[in-house]
């Protein structure tokens, strides 16, 4: 099938030209038909099919030739990155068309976002928390709206936005086309579908969620301390052009990057402790080719789509297997092809069995030929809590036993006894007193005291039993 079959319009049908998009995908040709006919849809597709343009084309052909001046379209994406993502998929395919669209996410301000809402662009892409912070002020209606896509629903679902979702349905006109799209369907998934959508069409229903085909999987076992060390070797054999390596935790991405850094690889980093600025900086030097390697986490990536992205590693195996399947779907996207690399330590391997038994199939184990998988790392990325405690535990022990000793020395030479931290601990008067410069010191030391506990309660300071002002009143007033 061709997209000139599908009926779209010239003008998209160009669009499709200059983005190099030769046939429709699979997810493509079966929702485009419906969506064009106004009917309502439930797709599971996978990461990376295409499902961006399989409702942005239907709903811009059907908002072509029609009024304008009022938002008619609402996107609601899970994050950032991944409403960036699709408004810049908007500009391309709409382009020509003369339809204007906007994104609406937090982190920038507010102000340009406001303009969209004031002058009615065509389609508007928005993450739940920014569109309800808008959706507060006079200015933002939404009730001119004529289509309502959820994308990644199975995410918004994972970071608690349901509630979010719902509010926003709320500000809906009841007459309205509804579009889901989802990798998986959790049952509240089911449930939010049943109660949005109307006699939908159901697309990829029974598709058990998969990896983009094209991904070849191998899976490298690796202590948790060579992790780091395997990856710099693995990037100096194999010189990919781009590598999305994903981390557990925002600090361990932040350590492999410092890591990768100190090494010469160019690496940004793209997580939830980034501002916006931050983060499109990173995106945008990593799609540039500036950086080689990018480090991320899992939520941070979402939506990240980089052409020619040739490797993913999953430098941490994900908790869940659904998100190994997001992540090793941002390599090979369209039926392209790619690598994913998975390093899995000895503890991980557990996490790794789900996984394989999710996708059905056991990955391939792969050693480096080459790495010493026996050596003792000098820098480590990071020393696992229990040997952390472990030290800490032994320094103590030993400041204590020093401490010890000196006070024994301090004793038998008849001087006051320090405590382990250096200050001098409490001891017999009579020691003190051999110490100390006599009563003038004694003297000086008390009149602070007085002083201190006869000031009036204020700065913060309050004696026991004086008046306390009442919150907002007059100071001293009874209470
Ligand atoms: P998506 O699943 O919407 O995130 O799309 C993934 C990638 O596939 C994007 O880079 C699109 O530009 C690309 N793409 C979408 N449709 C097609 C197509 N028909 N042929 C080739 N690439 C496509």
């Amino acid at each position: 099938m061709s997209f000139v079959e599908l009926g779209l319009n010239a003008e998209l049908l160009k669009a499709t030209q200059r983005m190099g998009f030769e046939h429709p995908t699979p997810i493509q040709q079966m929702a485009i038909p419906p969506l064009m006919q106004g009917r309502d849809v439930l797709a599971t597709a996978m990461t990376g099919s295409g499902k961006t343009a399989a409702f942005l084309l239907p709903i811009l052909h059907n908002l072509m030739g029609k009024r304008r001046g009022t938002i008619r379209a609402l996107v609601v994406a899970p994050t950032r990155e991944l409403a960036a993502q699709i408004t810049e998929h908007l500009r391309e395919l709409a382009g020509q068309t003369g339809l204007t669209g906007a994104a609406i996410y937090g982190g920038v301000a507010m102000g340009p976002q406001e303009q969209a809402f004031r002058k009615g662009v065509d389609v508007l892409i928005a993450t739940p928390g920014r569109l309800l912070d808008h959706l507060q002020y006079p200015y933002a209606r939404l009730d001119g709206v004529e289509y309502l896509v959820l994308d990644e629903a199975d995410r918004m679902l994972d970071m608690g936005f349901l509630p979010d979702v719902r509010r926003i349905l709320q500000r809906l006109p009841k007459e309205r086309r509804t579009l889901l799209f989802s990798a998986t369907l959790p049952a509240p998934i089911v449930d939010l579908a049943n109660d949005m959508l109307k006699n939908p069409v159901a697309l990829n229903i029974e598709r058990k969620s998969a990896p983009a085909v094209g991904v070849t999987h191998t899976v490298y076992p690796v202590s948790h301390d060579l992790k780091s060390h395997l990856l710099v070797e693995l990037l100096q054999k194999g010189s990919p052009k781009t590598v999305l390596a994903f981390t557990r935790t925002k600090h361990r991405a932040n350590r492999l990057a410092d890591f990768l850094e100190r090494r010469g690889v160019a690496c940004a980093r793209i997580h939830g402790n980034r501002s916006q600025a931050q983060r499109t900086e990173a995106l945008l030097g990593f799609k540039k080719g500036r950086f080689q390697v990018l480090v991320a986490t899992d939520i941070a990536a979402r939506g990240i789509d980089v052409e020619a992205l040739c490797l993913v590693v999953n430098f941490d195996v994900p908790h869940m297997p659904d998100d190994y399947i997001h992540r090793v779907g941002r390599t090979a996207r369209a039926e392209a092809t790619g690598d994913a690399y998975t390093f899995v330590s000895p503890e991980e391997e557990g996490e790794l069995r789900a996984i394989e038994r999710h996708i059905g199939k056991r990955l391939p184990r792969e050693t480096l030929t080459g790495f010493d998988y026996a050596k003792r790392p000098a820098e480590r990325l990071e020393i696992p809590i229990a040997e952390r405690i472990a030290a800490i535990r032994a320094r103590k022990s030993d400041e204590r036993s020093r401490a010890k000793v000196n006070a024994e020395r301090r004793g038998a030479q008849g001087v006051p006894s320090r405590s382990a931290d250096g200050k001098p601990a409490w001891a017999p008067r009579g020691a003190q007193q051999t110490r100390s410069a006599g009563p003038k010191r004694e003297g000086a030391g008390l009149a602070w005291l007085r002083q201190s506990t006869s000031r009036p309660a204020a700065g913060g300071f309050r004696r026991e039993g004086a008046s306390r002002p009442a919150f907002g009143g007059r100071s001293g007033s009874p209470r």
